[in-house]
């Protein structure tokens, strides 16, 4: 993993009074920004949306590169100054709950989103899930999160954060951790430490005759209650037979199970059993 950014200068005014509710912590260092757009590298002909772009610190150095931005942005007060800003780039924004967006409205092709932004932290998770579904359109991700959701993002199995996020992202995308993001570099600076992760959907699906769907609802049971063994969460729907059948010691806990384990017994339940 490269090494976190040097910090540079404080990069503009604080003109708007910052809202917890919104996950609002607004980048504040030139020199993490300029690593952040160096590592997105974005082209002029790409179809880049920015989630969140707040006071617009990302934005500006996205568009550096000459490309056009969608913005979905949920707070209302932040609209004139985002437009007053842009007022001469190729620069869209819609006043938005990015978790309610149609992300289909933006797309023009196969694989054309460059998704990015510095997710407000209370949000992260759901939207994930939710562009998970979205992965046709979508060319790749670049999010600022909790350097606690990356890990969980990035886990392999047998590790402690090996959970849900991790299956249900690696399972139809590659995840790489890319550089850890120190509290000093936001205003107001969040309590936690964050990290940047690119997410990029692979161009061909891992074992497609296994349903997302029914693999989500699988580990979700056998996730449930991490402490407990498989066959304590999955009582319900799978037997020690069948587990062993496919090689799966049935008094392992979930988190030890790799992602193809986890499709196998997911394969075994039929559309009926969860
Ligand atoms: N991109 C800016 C930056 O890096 O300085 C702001 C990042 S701040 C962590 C998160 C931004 O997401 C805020 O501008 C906030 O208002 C916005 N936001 C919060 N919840 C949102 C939602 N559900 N949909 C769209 N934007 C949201």
């Amino acid at each position: 993993m490269p090494k976190t950014p040097k910090r540079g200068g404080a990069s503009r005014p604080k003109t708007h009074a910052p809202r917890k509710r919104f996950g609002q912590n607004f980048l504040n260092d030139q020199g993490v920004i300029a690593a952040i757009a160096r590592t997105i590298n974005p082209h002029p002909e790409d179809n880049v949306v920015e989630i969140g772009p707040g006071q617009g610190a990302l934005t500006d150095a996205l568009f550096e590169s000459g490309c056009a931005i969608k913005a979905i942005e949920i707070d209302r007060d932040l609209q004139s100054q985002l437009r007053v800003m842009f007022f001469n780039r190729d620069f869209t924004l819609f006043n938005y709950d990015a978790l309610k967006f149609d992300f289909n409205e933006l797309s023009n092709a196969d694989h054309d989103l460059r998704i990015v932004g510095n997710l407000p932290y209370n949000i992260s998770t759901p939207l994930i899930f939710k562009l998970l579904t979205h992965l046709p359109i979508i060319r790749d991700m670049h999010f600022m999160l909790q350097k606690e959701v990356v890990d969980r993002l990035a886990a392999s199995p047998g590790n402690k954060h090996w959970g849900r996020l991790s299956v249900m992202t690696q399972v139809d995308c590659d995840v790489e951790h890319l550089f850890d993001v120190p509290p000093e570099a936001f205003y107001p600076q969040p309590k936690v430490q964050s990290a940047i992760v690119r997410l990029m959907p692979r161009s061909s699906a891992h074992r497609p005759e296994c349903s997302r769907e029914q693999l989500g609802k699988l580990v979700q049971l056998a996730f449930a209650q991490r402490r407990k063994t498989l066959r304590n969460n999955l009582r319900s729907i799978i037997d020690d037979t069948t587990m062993q059948r496919l090689g799966i010691d049935p008094a392992c806990r979930a988190e030890t199970l790799t992602l193809d384990q986890l499709m196998d017994l997911s394969l075994e339940l039929s559309e009926a059993a969860i």
